[in-house]
């Protein structure tokens, strides 16, 4: 595939960021749904503290990282003594008190990379995934909410990518697509590379967070009320910034050599991080390094065929923008 450096977007790209916008404050969550949210995690801290008094709840994920919609689920985390008790065990038991407590679907899945138990809150109808001791994922909800703060671009560009995911089916996993949290890494690292830079690589300036995760330090410039400033010489407005994020996943990324990696703000290669060939299931056909637990590849889920109808979608998405005369809608189109 031929490289295509010299394109440029559409002269009139701009007259498209006010509908583009007004979509964004649209997938806002609401108060309603925060405060509901917020009764959701006073009645299970009621649950778990009946049999665990010292567990402390987390909420992690996109209820807490601001880059969730109304739409997302709520994702908790237990932080927690369990003795001898294996983390599957502790599971099972939870799964067991949450059933008592009235909670529906209730379900323990204890085979997950990350064994959770998930189930649905009658009060609010919203579902929920709860795991226990998880403090990575702890750990970079806070790293990508301190992103958040520095430029509104970030937020805007990665609700749009996140909801045009979702809609063109392209956001499932299960199925050899990517999560909502690479996703969102994606948008960070790609404004890391903006010329001029809309964001900076927090994990290379001063630390003055550091939190040690399972003998990892988790540690990056966490003051970025003094980064409020920090994109201001970039003017690219969003329109230009969703085209060429996706131009840039369609066309440019070089998907064979390079692992994108938001911990070095830039991409490296996949040689430096042994990422070459398929090891068990990690297929290292698109490489996201995980900002703290570096051995892991978000896009180990992704297969050949499912890359193909990634690229194809970063490639209908880039072109939907450059040439279609209502992108705003074309774009989220759900594909069936
Ligand atoms: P959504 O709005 O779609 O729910 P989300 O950010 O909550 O978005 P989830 O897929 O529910 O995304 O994941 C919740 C959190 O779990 C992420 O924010 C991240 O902290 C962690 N996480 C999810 N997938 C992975 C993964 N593959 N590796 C490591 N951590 C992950
Ligand atoms: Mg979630």
């Amino acid at each position: 595939r031929m490289r295509r450096w010299q394109v440029e977007c559409r002269p009139e790209i701009d007259t498209f960021t006010p509908g583009l916008l007004a979509l964004y404050e649209s997938l806002k969550p609401s108060e309603e749904h925060k405060s509901k949210q917020n009764q959701l995690v006073d009645s299970l801290t009621k649950s778990v503290s009946k049999e665990w008094p010292d567990a402390q709840l987390h909420l992690y994920g996109s209820c807490a990282n601001s880059f969730g919609t109304s739409h997302s689920d709520v994702d908790v985390c237990l932080e927690m003594e369990t003795g001898t008790e294996s983390t599957a065990e502790a599971l099972l038991k939870l799964a067991d008190v949450l059933r008592s407590d009235n909670f529906d679907n209730v379900e323990a899945i204890t085979s997950a990379r990350v064994p959770i138990v998930r189930m649905s809150d009658p009060a609010s109808g919203f579902s929920c995934d709860i795991c226990i001791n998880n403090l990575f994922a702890v750990a970079n909800t806070k790293l990508l909410k301190d992103y958040a703060q520095i430029d509104q671009r970030l937020l805007q560009l990665a609700f749009l990518v996140k909801h045009w995911a979702k809609l063109r089916g392209v956001n499932e996993t299960y199925r050899g697509t990517l999560s909502s949290y690479a996703y969102v890494l994606m948008c960070i690292n790609f404004l890391q590379l903006r010329e001029p830079k809309i964001l900076p690589c927090l994990q290379a300036m001063e630390q003055t967070f550091t939190m040690n995760v399972d003998g990892t330090e988790c540690a990056y410039f966490d003051e970025v009320h003094h980064l409020q400033d920090f994109g201001a010489d970039n003017k690219e407005s969003i329109a230009e910034l969703l085209w060429a994020f996706f131009h840039y996943w369609a066309f440019d990324h070089d998907y064979r050599r390079d692992v994108i990696s938001v911990r070095m703000g830039n991409t490296i290669s996949k040689q430096e991080k042994n990422w070459t060939t398929r090891v068990g299931n990690d297929r290292h056909l698109m490489c996201i390094e995980d900002p703290f637990e570096t051995g892991h590849d978000l896009g180990r889920v992704v297969d050949r065929q499912t890359l193909r109808i990634l690229r194809e979608e970063f490639e209908r998405a880039a072109g939907v923008l450059q040439y279609n005369d209502d992108p705003c809608v074309t774009l989220f189109e759900p594909y069936d």
